[in-house]
């Protein structure tokens, strides 16, 4: 039976026996490669990599992942140079030259009518309404109006404008549109709050969601995207896409971006976006320049503007570059969320002031044989805190660091606890330490001295100055070896590998009767204490020196 895929996809492609590369990932790892006339020889070191190896055409690896992130099967996905080169594949595989169509709602993204004049496929336009929302009726009868119309691009998250269309639309525009391709473009989803449109594929054969780890990654440069569809569908797409279509380089950054390490520092960025373009939105609302904002859930805002001459004028003297546009009232801008810095410099283009407070933001990704850890600090915000080292007990010592410190602390780790907990220990210190660093920038303002505290029978002191200078000295011993699975003998080391990395002295003593609540007692007063010297109290560097 010809399957919905088979019955849309131009002939040629269908009769293309694909370009073979001869490799297969068994061959990498357990074959001797004689078949891909490689050259067995590199040109630099160990540490160099196996560019002289072709890469992999459809990674398994970073299949299996962004299945398991999406949500749907293995045999649902196909990686590709971006979302872009997604994009133009659809086009090419199943659009026949001069003779099909697409159909899109404009204002919307450029690369989809690209495609299709690429591809000399005609485009059909049925445009988002006055007031740019869009118009799923209208829609559906501009495209059942028209002949040989192969698949509709919705974008949604919309760009440039930002708004979404709710899951329900979408599913009912596909199941009225069952006749041809429905690509949803979900570039811009993680900073929404609608919901994927993934759990649908099983349902919608016509359904092709186009994913991206440009935005909400951070990878724009790696250049990697994903075609969720039916296995139907990424079967006609496979023989369609390049060879060879991401790099060895773009695969490993986008694995290691994807690792379960890296999903707090993802969503933390996520949550910044959003929460910058709240700021900035209210803020830009107070301009003259300003006539009117879209609702945005994207990492940029579709701006109508007032005297666009001079804002023009004022955003090239501070080499603020944005993207100009055609609205329906006159000159419209779509500005992109950028950190919070170049936003002020951007607010204060259109004239208005930013009411931000000070930010301390610290992070560290240290990668090493042993582990992989990634932190993140606020000292501005007394949440959220997840730490996940892989050993219970210490996890919750660093929870009463940022608790009693009061500072936001992400902090993942990937360490060899199969070896044992020690590196995992100390190199989540010396992370720890390296981001708080971080944060404090220059220090200027903080008290830089700290001091803290008891518990129950247990009493620790711990003596801060983050002067600079790593000093360390630990006081105090335990009894029982091991809490849960942390080793007491870690607790000494925890803190000189923190002081190396804070480049901090820091003096502990403890006693008691009772090593959890000695060894509590320790990591409390240390949040205590960095507490008390990260407060900001003056405006001036806390050293005769000048430099901390
Ligand atoms: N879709 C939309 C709506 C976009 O705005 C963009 C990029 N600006 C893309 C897709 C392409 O993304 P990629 O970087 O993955 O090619």
């Amino acid at each position: 039976m010809t399957s919905f895929a088979e019955k849309m996809a131009r002939p040629e492609i269908l009769e293309l026996t694909p370009y073979s590369s001869g490799y297969d990932d068994a061959a990498l790892e357990n074959g001797i490669r004689l078949n891909a006339n490689e050259n067995p020889w590199r040109v630099g070191g160990d540490g160099f990599g196996d560019f002289n190896r072709y890469p992999p055409s459809q990674p398994e690896k970073l299949i299996a992942r962004l299945s398991e992130i999406y949500g749907v099967g293995a045999n649902n996905v196909l990686v590709s140079r971006g979302a872009d080169e997604a994009i133009d594949l659809l086009v090419r595989a199943f659009c026949r030259p001069n003779q099909d169509a697409i159909a899109i709602a404009p204002p919307t993204f450029g690369s989809y009518a690209t495609a299709a004049r690429l591809q000399c496929a005609r485009i059909i336009e049925a445009p988002l309404t006055s007031d740019y929302t869009f118009d799923t009726k209208a829609f559906v009868v501009a495209v059942k109006a028209e002949k040989d119309l192969k698949i509709a691009f919705i974008c949604s998250p919309m760009s440039p404008t930002g708004g979404a269309i709710s899951k329900d639309e979408l599913a009912s525009m596909c199941e009225q549109l069952s006749e041809i391709i429905v690509a949803i473009d979900e570039a811009y989803i993680e900073f929404s709050a609608l919901e994927s449109m993934a759990d649908k594929l099983s349902k919608l054969e016509n359904l092709v969601i186009l994913r991206t780890l440009s935005k909400a990654y951070g990878l724009a440069g790696a250049r990697c995207g994903a075609v969720l569809a039916s296995p139907d569908i990424i079967a006609v797409l496979q023989k369609t896409i390049a060879p060879y279509p991401m790099t060895t380089t773009s695969i490993d950054i986008a694995m290691r971006a994807l690792s379960p390490v890296n999903k707090l520092i993802v969503d933390r960025n996520i949550r910044k976006v959003v929460e910058e373009r709240e700021r900035v939105a209210k803020a830009l609302n107070g301009s003259h320049f300003v006539a009117r904002i879209l609702p945005s859930e994207t990492n940029f805002l579709f701006i109508e503007t007032n005297d666009a001459p001079l804002l023009k004028k004022r955003l090239d003297e501070s080499a603020i570059r944005v993207r100009w546009l055609k609205s329906r009232q006159g000159d419209a801008i779509r500005l992109t969320i950028g950190a919070p810095d170049e936003n002020d410099l951007a607010l204060a283009a259109f004239g208005v002031a930013s009411e931000r407070g000070r930010s301390r933001i610290g992070e560290c990704f240290r990668e090493t044989k042993e582990t992989n850890i990634s932190v993140a600090i606020d000292l501005e915000s007394a949440d959220p805190t997840a730490i996940n080292t892989g050993i219970g007990y210490f996890d919750h010592m660093l929870e009463q660091v940022a608790r009693h410190g009061g500072f936001s602390l992400l902090l993942t780790c990937d360490g060899d606890l199969e070896v044992d907990t020690h590196h995992t220990i100390e190199d989540c210190m010396l992370a720890f330490g390296a981001a708080l660093r971080d944060a404090l920038g220059d220090g200027r303002g903080m008290a830089r001295f700290g001091a803290a505290l008891p518990m129950d029978e247990a009493r620790a002191e711990v003596l801060v100055d983050l002067s600079g200078r790593p000093f360390s000295k630990f006081s105090g011993d335990f009894h029982a070896p091991l809490l849960g699975e942390y080793p007491t003998e870690m607790t000494s080391h925890a803190f000189r590998s923190l002081s190396e990395a804070l480049r901090a002295s820091i003096h502990v003593s403890v006693d008691g009767g009772n090593d959890h609540h000695k060894t509590e007692s320790c990591f409390k007063a240390l949040g205590r204490a960095l507490r008390q010297a990260t407060r900001i109290e003056s405006n001036i560097i806390p050293s005769t020196k000048g430099v901390l």
